[in-house]
């Protein structure tokens, strides 16, 4: 492939030799679970993101599982998120009996509507999922106020979107609880899989770490029903490194996006929205695209690869439609508008900029055909 979509090891080439040494270190005290790489990456990423606790597990779809249980989301009860999202954030909603409740997106970014959000909370409403989708933080004030107003818990998804800010707040600060997850291309990326959930809850935090581990209060005694989801210690010593280098990788995928939208501009093709209070870590750069599907074959035979987050809007699939699994949704015109004319361009940090440029000429080309 001459411009691939994403390249991890683009990505480490940088510090593999620290990645390397990490490797050493755990190898060299052989011992591999709930050690001191764990307890030092939840200190650093609580500290990091200025909350009292962070608790890491295996991975994003635990963390969101795990957060929705902890905050009281059972059987029956309705969380309201985006239709507009990765697979994983309906499927975490449905593990814990929960229902899920699709909300239409904002047109501009693309995320939750706070609007959608008011018309679709009931008697039945636990939560609201606000998913900082591609990079960017949800317009949470008004989100955050309707879930205060009705009794509602607010989790954050911050997959996509550490380091991103909403007036002068990280993503994953207003929230009861947030969620996060290292898996390899996400912008805080391990070498496998991982999670972890923020909060600044002391019993919060005991109740997801009772959830996450066989409901151990202490050594051997079990106070509650749990299972088994942790981080080893060579992904926490990997992710040390790279919560580290966490500012100046999104700089970096910040100057490929803005080459984007200076060489995009004037194209049929409409470019992400940074929100003028906010900071987008473009975790994905995704722009709306004509004649999408014969944009993407003109770009593949050019080796340029492409990718569409998301195809089917989770309304839409096949468990939903058949009815095996429960869920109710507002209108959602944009959301399935939008899932045709999608489409993300190769970034990520480490990617040439003659690359990026290379990208653009061919949609400008493809355009003035
Ligand atoms: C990646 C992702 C998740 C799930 O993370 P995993 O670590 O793959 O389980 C959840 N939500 C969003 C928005 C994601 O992008």
């Amino acid at each position: 492939m001459g411009i691939p979509f994403n390249s991890l090891k683009a990505q480490t080439a940088p510090f593999e030799n620290d990645l390397r040494e990490a490797f050493e270190r755990v190898m060299g005290r052989g011992w591999y679970l709930m050690g001191p790489e764990v307890d030092a990456f939840e200190n650093e990423l609580a500290h990091w993101l200025s909350r009292d606790h962070a608790i890491t597990v295996g991975n994003g779809t635990d963390a969101l599982i795990l957060a929705l249980r902890a905050l009281g989301v059972g059987n029956g009860d309705e969380v309201i998120l985006p239709a507009h999202t990765a697979l994983p954030c309906y499927h975490a909603v449905l593990a814990t009996g929960g229902v899920p409740v699709f909300a239409e997106v904002d047109e501009a970014t693309y995320t939750l509507a706070p609007a959608s959000v008011e018309r679709m909370l009931s008697q039945k409403t636990k939560a609201v999922m606000a998913v900082h989708l591609y990079g960017q933080s949800c317009d949470m004030d008004p989100i955050a106020e309707l879930c205060r107003a009705n009794g509602v818990a607010l989790l954050e998804d911050c997959a996509q979107s550490h380091g991103a800010t909403y007036k002068d707040r990280l993503a994953g600060q207003i929230g009861d609880a947030a969620a996060f997850s290292f898996y390899p291309t996400k912008n805080l990326g391990a070498l496998g899989d991982g999670g972890a959930i923020c909060c600044a809850d002391a019993e919060l935090d005991q109740r997801i770490r009772l959830l996450k581990q066989y409901g151990e209060a202490s050594r051997y005694e079990s106070v509650t029903a749990g299972g088994n989801s942790r981080m080893d210690e060579m992904q926490a010593a990997f992710l040390r490194i790279r919560l580290g280098r966490l500012a100046t990788e999104n700089a970096q995928r910040r100057d490929i996006a803005a080459i984007y939208d200076t060489q995009l501009a004037g194209t049929p093709v409409i470019t992400p929205h940074e929100r003028e209070d906010c900071t987008h870590v473009y975790h994905l750069y995704v722009i709306r695209a004509p004649r999408r599907e014969e944009l993407i074959q003109y770009l593949r035979e050019r080796e340029i690869g492409t990718g569409i987050h998301y195809p089917i809007p989770g309304h839409k699939q096949k468990l939903f439609v058949d009815g095996t699994a429960p869920c109710r949704t507002d209108d959602l015109a944009l959301t399935e508008k939008m899932a045709g004319e999608i489409l993300s361009l190769p970034i990520f940090p480490g990617m040439d900029h003659d690359d990026v440029r290379t990208v653009c000429d061919a949609i400008k080309a493809f355009y003035a055909q």
